[in-house]
């Protein structure tokens, strides 16, 4: 921690219940404390089933189940979710899946003003956040907005048993990309700062073990936790190169948004490293290495995770493009953000050579 302190931290009235069971043993319990009597359930097609679960243990607070949820949540089925809701009278919503099912959920809520309450299923870390994305045409548009920001979040780690490995770990080095930036963001505080390293921590230590024993509840509720932990921290700072990158790569290029932080957030932290060497620092230890970005590489190589654009589909010709998006934009980075810099760290990642500096 930097001897001179100076922050401004911002809890938000978030519940969160944390343990094995919690989404069909807890919904009820949460819902009916928020006051909500008629509940819809969102979800996407893959995760219909516990959805099912949930919403049969709200009973009769269960004012339906909606399966619609897609990736990057495209404007109609905004639409579409909005006048299903409008339709069952629903008081609240209660959104269970990853990213996208809760991306669902958010956008009910900014459209309506129903109280959302979230049921992860992946290390994503929307739940934690007050962001909503739209897409139209192509585009996706993202904000803030208080009222987005789910009241309630129930962990439940035997969700997350049934997510392949493969996406356990791409989903779970994105929640270290969360923590990771948060330590360099302008406006983290100390509180960000420990929660930041140890989400890093729990996390790389949770995958190799996850990947090794999907079905093991002390792994996937230690990953969970991690997730918890890197969402809050998503949620309370500002973000950087990285993820406007990945923001520009899933969103202008059609890359896979997990896999694609997976393959650059070594490259950006190696990349901000000379401009950030005490969130370099806390990062290495919370990995228990001194070289936290080629740790990250490697323990997604290890692991089976994609390592380069390349393989993502990304071709070689749309490097400068990408580069010149990114570059043209303006959020915080602790280095400055240019076109060559980024070019020259995009070649890495496409290529899957170790980030430079390592
Ligand atoms: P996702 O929600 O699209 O899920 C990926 C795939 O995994 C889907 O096919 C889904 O059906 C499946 N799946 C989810 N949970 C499963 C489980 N337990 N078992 C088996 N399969 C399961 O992807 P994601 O990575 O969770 O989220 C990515 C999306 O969320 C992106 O659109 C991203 O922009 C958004 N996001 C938003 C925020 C925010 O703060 N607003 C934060 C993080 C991510």
């Amino acid at each position: 921690m930097s001897d001179h302190l100076d922050f401004t931290h911002e809890t938000r009235p978030v519940r969160v219940v944390f343990r094995p069971g919690a989404a069909t043993g807890a919904v009820a319990t949460e819902t009916a404390r928020l006051g909500l009597r008629r509940l819809l359930v969102v979800c996407g097609a893959r995760g219909a089933d516990t959805a099912r679960a949930v919403a049969d243990a709200l009973g009769p607070a269960c004012a339906g189940l909606h399966d619609g949820a897609l990736p990057h949540v495209p404007v109609e089925a905004a639409d579409r979710v909005v006048a299903v809701a409008r339709a069952a009278g629903a008081d609240g919503c209660v959104a269970v899946g990853g990213g996208s099912a809760i991306g669902l959920g958010k956008a009910l809520a900014l459209r309506t003003g129903l109280p959302l309450i979230a049921v992860p299923s992946t290390y994503a870390g929307s739940e934690a956040t007050a962001v909503w994305g739209l897409t139209e045409n192509g585009a996706k548009r993202t904000g803030q907005d208080a009222v987005v920001q789910p009241r309630a979040i129930l962990y439940d780690p035997q969700l997350t048993h049934s997510l392949p490995v493969a996406l356990s770990v791409t989903s779970g080095i994105n929640a270290i990309a969360h923590a990771a930036e948060a330590l360099y963001a302008p406006d983290r505080s100390p509180l960000i700062a420990l929660m930041a390293e140890d989400g890093v921590r729990a996390m790389a230590g949770a995958l190799p073990e996850v990947a090794a024993d999907p079905g093991s509840p002390r792994a996937r509720g230690r990953a969970l936790y991690a997730a918890w932990l890197c969402g809050s921290c998503l949620g309370a700072t500002a973000m950087g190169l990285h993820h406007k990158l990945c923001h520009v790569l899933g969103g202008g290029f059609g890359l896979p948004h997990a896999e694609t932080h997976t393959v650059v957030l070594p490259h950006v932290l190696a990349h901000n490293a000379p401009a950030a060497p005490e969130a370099l620092a806390v990062l290495a230890r919370a990995l228990g290495t001194g070289d936290a970005p080629r740790a990250l590489h490697d323990l997604a190589a290890r692991l089976g995770a994609p390592t380069s654009l390349a393989e993502l589909g990304l071709k070689e010709s749309d490097l400068t493009a990408a580069a010149e998006q990114v570059a043209a934009q303006t959020y915080p980075n602790p280095r400055e953000v240019t076109v060559p810099g980024v070019l020259a760290l995009l070649r890495a990642a496409h290529a899957g050579d170790p980030p430079s500096g390592s």
